[in-house]
């Protein structure tokens, strides 16, 4: 993961490196040290709320003598622990599991939903898919072509149909020919919010109701590339309440890669996976540790 994270945050990376490396020639004391680290994070899109945190944390634990070096260290140390707080790995161990995807329209959802049929396809397991976005018909014919891409069956329903019912005979269809994986993905108007999140409920609900202990995994889709305006999305979606964890996409090639920090910071949610380019095999699994290397060393 280190090395091909790495190469896509590398443009966060080298932002970062440059303002570092001036410091650690600067020879500045920890305090001016401290303001030009917080404003790196920034610019790193890392967020205003979680700069001051780590901030603050690293000048309780720092003397006022330090090196950079040493507040260099209490960095990594400090975003790895923000990063690890949450974390967890995907709760699919143990099918017949059931995924759902969830986010606004453009994040993702569909490609990282394939790339999750590519991954468990590729491990020998038997998938099925639902195109639940009953009112965009581009977005059913975009599974459709990764179905048969992958040669994945894909199931959708009826222009305008209700998603949860599409959903409800999708789970019929799952249950009768046993596959290992279910995978749902839904609609994301945002501007429809009440709607849509009572949409999500339902669908939801149809599949606990269905499914012991499913759905395993109700992932919100984030595209990392806007930075701090995904927080803004993800925080309507904390309305809904089923969210198990994050597929972060669009890592690859971002200057806004310090966004992960201050995503997980404040929703509280563990990342699961990260997309990292279009095709089905851009995929990787969020490891804490490793995130912190390929972003700051
Ligand atoms: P949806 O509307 O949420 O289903 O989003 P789509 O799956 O249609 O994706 C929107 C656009 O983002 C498409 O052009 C995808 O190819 C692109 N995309 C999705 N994931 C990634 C990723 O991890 N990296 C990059 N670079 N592009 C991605």
């Amino acid at each position: 993961m280190i090395s091909n994270l790495g190469k896509k945050l590398s443009r966060t990376r080298e932002n970062l490196k440059a303002r570092f490396d001036e410091l650690v020639k600067s020879g500045k004391t920890r305090d001016d040290i401290l303001d030009e680290l917080g404003e790196s994070l920034i610019l790193a899109d890392v967020g205003w709320h979680t700069t001051e945190k780590i901030i603050e944390h690293i000048r309780e634990k720092s003397k006022k003598s330090d090196s950079f070096l040493a507040i260099k260290d209490l960095l990594d140390k400090e975003i790895a622990k923000i990063l690890s707080e949450f974390h967890c790995g995907p709760n699919l161990n143990h099918p017949p599991c059931v995924i759902v995807l969830v986010g606004v329209n453009g994040g993702g959802k569909t490609t990282s939903l394939a790339k999750l049929g590519y991954r468990y396809k590729q491990e020998g397991k038997t998938i099925l898919m639902v195109a639940a976005d009953t009112f965009r018909a581009a977005a059913q014919e975009q599974l459709s072509i990764w179905g048969k891409r992958l040669n994945i069956p894909i199931l959708r329903g009826q222009y305008g149909a209700d998603p949860a019912s599409v959903v409800f005979d999708a789970i019929q269809s799952f249950k009768s020919k046993p596959h290992d994986f279910l995978m749902v993905d839904t609609a994301g108007r945002i501007h429809t919010n009440v709607n849509l999140m009572n949409e999500l409920e339902k669908i939801k609900r149809v599949i606990s109701r269905e499914i012991e202990g499913a759905p395993q995994e109700v992932l919100l889709v984030l595209d990392a590339s806007i930075g701090q305006n995904a927080l803004i999305q993800a925080k309507e979606f904390l309305k809904f309440s089923g969210l198990t964890g994050v597929f972060l996409t669009k890592l690859d090639g971002t200057a806004k890669g310090g966004s992960v920090i201050s995503i997980v910071d404040e929703l509280k949610l563990p990342i699961k996976f990260v997309g990292t380019g279009e095709g089905a095999e851009d995929l990787i699994d969020f490891s804490p540790r490793e995130f912190v290397k390929a972003l700051l060393s």
